[in-house]
């Protein structure tokens, strides 16, 4: 009995842990890196394009959104502005943390990502710490 309540405990504390992350990535190996790093706790899913986010953002809600700024088609910035139009109209007042992934670390882009509606920037590699720091910051640790 107690091993049998002890799991639903568990169940039940990890279903209330678990996000769900939407990744935009069109690099496969960050794809890849990203997936490990946040399956334990997260359930990810990976889209390769702006493009495919949107699609799947119609029928599909997502706590988190990670954005590469860099990609095929709409950027990351673009695709973050889509995403925020398209939230407010499919899902009221819900809100996302959409938070920019990329290589540059120019100030400005910081500036850049918050006029396109995301919530904050992350230096690549990734980092889980500075990721879970964000979302401490944001209230949505
Ligand atoms: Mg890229």
């Amino acid at each position: 009995m107690l091993p049998l309540f002890l799991f639903l405990i568990l169940y039940f504390l990890k279903m209330i842990k678990s996000r769900k992350i939407l990744v935009i990535e069109d690099n496969l190996l960050n794809q890849k890196i990203l997936f490990f790093l946040l399956r334990k706790k997260h359930e990810i899913k990976i889209c390769s394009s702006g493009e495919c986010a949107l699609q799947l953002f119609k029928s599909e809600w997502f706590d988190i959104v990670l954005m590469d700024l860099m990609l095929p088609g709409i950027d990351g910035y673009e695709t973050a502005g889509r995403l925020r139009v398209m939230e407010k109209k499919l899902y009221g007042k819900r809100k996302m943390i959409i938070i920019a992934l990329t290589a540059n670390t120019l100030d400005n882009d910081r500036d850049r990502c918050l006029a396109s509606g995301m919530n904050d920037y992350l230096p690549k590699p990734f980092n889980m710490q500075k990721f879970n720091d964000i979302l401490a910051s944001l209230n949505f640790s």
